[in-house]
């Protein structure tokens, strides 16, 4: 949490009211380079705004937040003054999130709605390893047509190259899109 001279003030008169669930709401946080970096809390985006650190790039609806001084309209994606490198997000490597990198769609037939496994593409009886780019989200019936052996084999074309979740996958799908002016700041437009 961000904090600086009077940033306790600007929220003293909130608390306890109704604006702690606006205050939780999410805000995307862009680079000074307009490239997605995080999700924050609108409390947090307030404060880094508040400081100077951050503008506001898109507004949540008309919402204006109050306090005894001023009225903050409520921040949907902010950017922030000055560009900073990051540690990059490492998403763990599990079965879980390999579904959730492809959205749940089957990588050989398209399928979304089928219950799901995961898929060694080089199979591991072939040396095929556990990493991001040789496993894909399946849907049982391919997997089991697919077998032990590589797509070009069972002639089964992969939808897509699978590829270890970079930064902006990481706040597509595993933060989430909370609201749709996210989109475009996205590249989901
Ligand atoms: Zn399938």
């Amino acid at each position: 949490m961000l904090t600086g001279p009077g940033t306790a003030n600007i929220f003293a008169a909130w608390r306890g009211e109704k604006w702690m669930s606006v205050l939780l709401g999410h805000v995307l946080v862009l680079n000074q380079n307009y490239e997605p970096l995080s999700v924050c809390s609108v409390r947090r985006a307030v404060v880094m705004m508040y400081l100077g650190k951050a503008e506001m790039i898109e507004r949540f609806d008309g919402k204006v937040i109050r306090s005894v001084y001023r009225s903050y309209p409520v921040p949907s994606v902010v950017r922030l003054g000055l560009y900073i490198h990051l540690p990059r997000k490492r998403v763990l490597l599990s079965r879980k999130n390999i579904v959730k990198r492809d959205n749940h769609r089957c990588q050989y037939c398209g399928r979304t709605v089928a219950p799901m496994t995961v898929d060694h593409v080089i199979p591991k009886k072939l040396g095929g390893r556990d990493i991001w780019e040789n496993l894909v989200c399946a849907c049982l019936d391919c997997n089991n047509k697919k077998g032990d052996r590589t797509p070009d084999r069972a002639r089964m074309m992969l939808l897509h190259h699978p590829r270890r979740p970079d930064h902006l996958m990481y706040i597509q799908r595993f933060a989430g899109v909370n609201d749709s002016r996210w989109r475009r700041y996205l590249f989901l437009d």
